[in-house]
């Protein structure tokens, strides 16, 4: 073994694919049985344009300031376990001031402002961001351990895009809702994952403040940079002191911020059974409410679909972000004619991603968050084995420290195993076959969730039909995990309610009235 530490459950050579024989980069074969060794050159993206402070303070009223509480925490980076910064733990004092001035500014200054006024700031937001882009992909790779190649070319890009489309609304509120006027709500309480930090505080904050609400914002715990430095955009962007604010510290923190009496709008991005929490404590206040939680998203493939085109999608459904996303396509349902071809190809598909440095371009499969996270799916991958269903996990080394897991592959699976059943938020895939539509259609929806789901087939009528028959918000035909701000994206079930983008997104933080 070249890891210190085997975060899977089967203890093996690192070289020695786990399951059935299947080809990886390092055995493949060449004409006389002579093995490859498929090394890659290192392309290691420099971390320099980053400049982290050893110390982050809260963001409020416009400037950073150290926490009431007089408590700090470390943030770290999960490729290394080493730490980054040290980041302000709120009390709830911070809580108050933060929303007391937040509902300041919002009196004061943002939401008297006329919409082109707002859509101004926002449209620098957006130009600033894009600016900066580079240094906001390393710092959000550093502090999430996803690959740089995703926070450069899909994280980044979104948050941009997400600025850019609701500076758009901004001054065209009157003609977004017809015949009814759109108000601000006033003070928003937004609390976000670690899975995608900045992502999460741009679906958040562009329509919050498009809107004309101001907003207090809490970032999960073990990614709190990203919103920091964006802390740092707004100052850049002359942003009215108070319109955004950042609190950083732990989860008791977002349920005090949430409970405020002062605060007129929650939106949560996070799990399912915190988004019940915050439903409960905020019951009866008349706080308007968004939550977008889990998910255990079907990925169903028939017989006619382009099948390298479906290994790409499924690939992408899965180990994209680690499987850290709460769309993603963790069940894969296959037509039982094609489930083996298709289950070959994905292992040799699977054996070609690479995992480690985050850092590095060619880097496939980074680091999972957290340590909590790490252990809840090993968990699950233990609980899968032990329930019969069969493992498959390609070789790779990985890397002596930090939080690592292969990606994992299980068939024979069954409805009733925990790891078809319980969202696993990790790079863990379980195959499932179907004979039929209906079948396929049933086996999707006997799920808590409903946020995602995708169809691959060559027929435009069969996908119409399970876009209709599937109970998920957010259906995609013959691609998988695309994302655009014109887009609504929102669940049902157990994966909660409301919409974020689009016109949808922007209704979330408005009180429409009668003309
Ligand atoms: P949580 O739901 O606990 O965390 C999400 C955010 O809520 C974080 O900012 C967290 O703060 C905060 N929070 C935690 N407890 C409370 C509370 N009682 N009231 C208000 N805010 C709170 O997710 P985890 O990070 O613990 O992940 C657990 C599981 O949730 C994952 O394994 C995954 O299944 C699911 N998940 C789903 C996500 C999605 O996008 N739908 C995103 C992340 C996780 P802090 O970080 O300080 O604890």
């Amino acid at each position: 073994m070249t890891t210190s530490r085997d975060h899977t459950v089967t203890k093996r050579p690192a070289s020695d694919a786990v399951g059935r024989g299947t080809a990886s980069p390092s055995s493949w074969g060449f004409g006389d049985g002579q093995a490859i060794p498929w090394e890659y050159a290192p392309a290691p993206e420099s971390r320099e344009i980053v400049k982290l402070q050893s110390r982050y303070g809260l963001f409020v009223g416009g400037k950073e300031i150290a926490p009431r509480s007089g408590q700090w925490f470390t943030t770290l980076d999960p490729a290394t376990e080493e730490p980054l910064a040290e980041v302000a733990r709120a009390g709830v004092e911070d809580v108050e001031n933060a929303v007391a001035v937040a509902r300041r500014a919002f009196r004061r200054s943002w939401g008297e402002l006329p919409g082109r006024e707002r859509a101004k700031y926002l449209f620098r937001i957006a130009r600033i961001l894009q600016e900066r882009s580079r240094e906001f992909a390393v710092l959000e790779t550093l502090d999430t351990g996803k690959p740089i190649k995703e926070s450069r070319d899909v994280d980044i890009p979104l948050v941009a895009a997400h600025f850019w489309y609701y500076a758009g609304w901004a001054d065209k509120l009157d003609y977004a809702f017809p015949g009814r006027t759109a108000q601000p709500l006033g003070v928003a309480a937004q609390v976000i994952p670690w899975n995608f930090p900045l992502l999460m505080l741009a679906w958040k904050i562009a329509p919050a403040l498009a809107a004309g609400n101001t907003v207090v914002l809490k970032p999960a715990s073990s990614t709190p940079l990203s919103a920091l430095l964006f802390a740092d955009v707004c100052r850049q962007a002359d942003l009215p002191p108070g319109v955004v604010n950042i609190v950083t510290g732990p989860g008791e923190i977002g349920l005090a911020l949430v409970k405020h009496p002062d605060v007129d709008k929650v939106a949560f991005t996070g799990s399912t059974a915190v988004g019940k929490q915050i439903g409960r404590a905020i019951a009866g206040s008349g706080k308007a409410l968004t939550l977008e939680l889990g998910g255990k998203a079907a990925n169903i493939v028939f017989d006619d679909a382009p099948l390298d085109q479906a290994i790409e999608g499924i690939v992408n459904g899965i180990f994209f972000n680690q499987g850290e996303v709460c769309c993603a396509g963790s069940r894969l349902l296959v037509q039982e004619s094609i489930a083996e071809p298709l289950v070959e190809k994905l292992k040799d598909r699977l054996a070609t991603l690479r995992v480690g440095d985050p850092l590095d371009k060619n880097t496939d499969v980074g680091a999972i968050n957290n340590a909590a996270q790490l252990a809840k799916i090993e968990e699950l991958i233990e609980a899968g084995v032990a329930e019969g269903a069969e493992l498959y996990q390609p070789a790779c080394d990985l890397p002596e420290r930090g939080y690592w897991v292969r990606p994992t592959l299980f068939t024979n699976v069954a409805q009733s195993h925990r790891i078809a059943q319980e969202e696993i938020f990790g790079p863990v895939l379980s195959v499932l076959t179907f004979r039929t539509p209906d079948e396929a259609v049933e086996k999707a929806n006997n799920t808590p969730y409903g946020l995602s789901a995708g169809v691959w087939t060559e027929k435009g009528s069969r996908i119409l039909k399970m876009v209709k028959e599937l109970r998920a918000g957010v259906v995609w035909a013959n691609t998988f995990n695309r994302f655009d701000p014109t887009s609504p994206f929102g669940g049902y079930k157990e994966s909660g309610f409301g919409r974020e983008g689009g016109l949808h997104g922007l209704l979330a933080y408005v009180r429409l009235e009668d003309r």
